[in-house]
């Protein structure tokens, strides 16, 4: 596999802008679940590194749990919204305050249909906490409850978003070379 060298364009969010917000996410969580009940929910794989962070900033105790999803695509590799659980949750959310942590936000169609599939489960809240939000990409709308960054429609990578399952380990968000590298959907 290449360095990730021949994929990027440029550093968009660097790392220690990244956890300087990722701390502020961590205080104000902990800030709104003080004395609380707080269950983290993420999504496999793209969220892991962002959990694992935010999970070190929050200051109230809580558990943590995850869920795997696959997209039906037609022909192609991008999300449409409709999404096969792949991987359910261990434990029962109902009564729980339960806030979903992903990685990113795009068209929104993945979140709401994981949102509609959760909230029939009866936890007693349910939040979003997204790292980044491709706002200007959104098809349906969904209530974002803690955002770290809204981002430009380029399409990113590492911190926990692959390119091809790739280069999920870098610490930093990186905007992609289209010239070497075709987004899904584009
Ligand atoms: P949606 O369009 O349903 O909001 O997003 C679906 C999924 O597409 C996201 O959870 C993420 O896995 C993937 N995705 C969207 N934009 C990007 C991007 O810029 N880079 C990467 N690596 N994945 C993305």
């Amino acid at each position: 596999m290449q360095s990730y060298h021949e994929f990027l364009s440029e550093v968009l969010i660097p790392e220690q802008e990244l956890q300087e917000k990722i701390q502020q996410l961590g205080e104000e969580i902990s800030h709104d679940y003080n004395g609380q009940d707080l269950h983290l929910v993420c999504i496999l794989r793209g969220g892991v590194m962002f959990l694992t962070d935010l999970m070190r900033e929050i200051t109230v105790p809580h558990s943590i749990d995850f869920m795997a999803i696959s997209s039906y695509g037609v022909g192609d590799r991008q999300a449409s919204g409709h999404v096969r659980l792949t991987m359910d949750l261990r434990d029962d959310i109902q009564g729980r305050n339960v806030v979903l942590v992903e990685d990113i936000v795009d068209s929104g169609n993945t979140l709401a249909s994981v949102l509609g599939l959760l909230a029939t489960r009866k936890p007693a809240s349910l939040k979003v906490c997204t790292l980044l939000d491709k706002a200007e990409r959104r098809e349906t709308e969904v209530p974002l409850d803690y955002v770290g960054f809204v981002i430009p429609n380029k399409y990113v990578f590492g911190y926990g978003l692959d390119l091809d399952e790739y280069y999920r380990e870098l610490p930093f968000i990186g905007v992609v070379n289209e010239d070497r590298y075709t987004p899904p959907d584009s």
